[in-house]
C-alpha cells in the first residue's frame, strides 16, 4: 500500500454545512469508499489530482478525518478541487488520486475562527508582494 492511492466514488450530498458559502465546496465520498481506506491512514489533509465525471483533471486537496457529527465512529473524506465548475457534480463519479500528505487536521473553537483562518489564507494571494508595477 503505497501512494498514490486512486479512489473513484460518487459525489454524495453532504450536510450542507455551508462550505460553499465559505468558498470551499467539499465533495463527499460514499461511506463504502471511506470504509476501504487503509485502516492506518493518517488523518489530515492530502493533495493530488481529481476529475469529476468526464471532466478534466485538476489539482485537489482532500481532508480525511473524524466527523464529530458521526460521534467519532465514521471517518469522512472531503475533496476540494481547485477549479471553478459551471455546475455541481452531485451523483457523478469523482476520481481522486491522492499523491501525498500535507498536514494534520486543525481544530477551531468556533465557525468564526475557521472562516477567518480561510480568509487569512486567501488574503495572501492579494499580498503587496505580488503588486509589481506593470
Ligand atoms: P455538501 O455538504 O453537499 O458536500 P458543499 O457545499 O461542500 O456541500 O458542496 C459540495 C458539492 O459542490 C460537490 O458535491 C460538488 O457537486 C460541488 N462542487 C462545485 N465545485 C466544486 C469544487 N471546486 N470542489 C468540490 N466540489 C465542488
Ligand atoms: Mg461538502
Amino acid at each position: 500500500r503505497h501512494l498514490p492511492y486512486f479512489y473513484p466514488g460518487q459525489a454524495m450530498r453532504g450536510f450542507g454545512r455551508g462550505s460553499k458559502q465559505l468558498g470551499m465546496p467539499t465533495a463527499n465520498f460514499p461511506e463504502q469508499v471511506i470504509d476501504n481506506l487503509p485502516a492506518d491512514i493518517s488523518t489530515g489533509i492530502y493533495y493530488g489530482w481529481a476529475s469529476a465525471g468526464s471532466g478534466d483533471v485538476h489539482k485537489m486537496v482532500v481532508g480525511i478525518g473524524w466527523n464529530p457529527y458521526y460521534k467519532n465512529t465514521k471517518k469522512s473524506m472531503e475533496t476540494h478541487i481547485m477549479h471553478t465548475f459551471k455546475e455541481d457534480f452531485y451523483g457523478e463519479i469523482l476520481n481522486v488520486a491522492i499523491v501525498d500528505y500535507l498536514r494534520p487536521e486543525k481544530n477551531y473553537d468556533s465557525l468564526e475562527s475557521l472562516i477567518s483562518a480561510i480568509q487569512e489564507h486567501l488574503k495572501i494571494k492579494e499580498d503587496n508582494f505580488f503588486q509589481v508595477s506593470k
